[in-house]
């Protein structure tokens, strides 16, 4: 899968340019080599017919939980050897992992729902699964959403796309992610947000924020790190909001952006030093709460 080949490609590279995260960079080494070897066949893909400019001018992102139609067992194999590379090359949730894969070896865990319920960002589905299967909700969702990306990925190399139509959403108009990293593009630097979830990109505004909408120029801002001109850290001080922006004038272009969020994790804890709260899924577990990335 191209997706795939793109991260471990640049894996490599940035090994070389940020020496300080080369156990992060071991565990993505190990994940990328499991998923190069998978198909995401468990998943199909309905997308609605109809209405579908209307609700996407509602604000509505084309993909909805009954879009999914996961195969049950399949998916559960698939997750099943997901968690044996996360307690092989992870470090945190071995014993949670364990429970839910004990859970799906013996048939006490169906998996299935938990893929819309994922996407749809369903919290309490998450907490009551958590709750029968005696683990981590953090845990869970972590295990979930590295599953979910890889098929919406490769469901999007095989064509899938949200349809034409402006989009002014602060969200994915594919699947309702929120933007893991901002790029700018092009000479005028357009802005270019990056779904965190299936990596659709869309246009982002540039001098508003993302979360909350503001305009004025007075309270929005942006800082960078030391003479790293390719990376920004863009600060909203009405909603203490941050999002971390890629130069790709400066850094590069077609950089696959979920590993450009791994690789700078140290502008997070500036930004959150200051006080700023990132992005993020409305039930997303902390950052630290990661397995194998801590
Ligand atoms: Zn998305
Ligand atoms: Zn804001």
């Amino acid at each position: 899968m191209e997706f795939i080949a793109q991260r471990r490609q640049r894996l490599t590279q940035l090994r070389r340019l940020r020496p300080q995260f080369s156990e992060i960079f071991d565990f993505y080494d190990s994940l990328y080599a499991f998923l190069a070897k998978q198909s995401g066949e468990f998943l199909r893909i309905d997308t609605p017919p109809g209405q579908v400019s209307v609700s996407q001018a509602q604000g509505f992102p084309l993909l909805q939980g009954e879009s999914f139609q996961v195969d049950g067992p399949a998916f559960g194999a698939f997750l099943r050897a997901l968690i044996a590379v996360l307690q092989r090359h992870g470090r945190q949730g071995k014993e949670d992992l364990g429970r839910i894969d004990a859970a799906l070896a013996e048939g006490r865990f169906d998996p299935a729902p938990l893929f819309g319920a994922y996407v749809g960002r369903e919290r309490e589905r998450f907490a009551k699964t958590a709750a029968e299967l005696a683990t981590e909700p953090a845990i869970l969702e972590y295990l979930l959403g590295l599953a979910c990306s890889f098929a919406l990925h490769a469901a999007r190399e095989e064509g899938l796309a949200p349809r034409d139509g402006e989009w002014r959403q602060g969200y994915c108009p594919l699947c309702g992610g929120v933007p893991v990293m901002g790029e700018l593009l092009g000479d005028e630097g357009r802005l270019m947000l990056h779904c965190g979830t299936c990596g659709q990109s869309w246009p982002g505004a540039r001098r508003s924020c993302t979360v909350c909408g503001n305009r004025d120029e007075q309270t929005l801002e942006y800082f960078t790190a030391g003479d790293d001109q390719g990376y920004r850290v863009n600060v909203c001080r009405k909603c203490d909001s941050y999002l971390k922006v890629v130069d790709s004038r400066e850094a590069g272009q077609n950089l696959p952006m979920d590993l450009e969020d791994i690789a700078t994790l140290h502008l997070d804890l500036l930004a959150q030093r200051e006080g700023f709260t990132r992005v993020k899924r409305d039930y997303a577990p902390g950052e630290g709460d990661k397995p194998g990335l801590n």
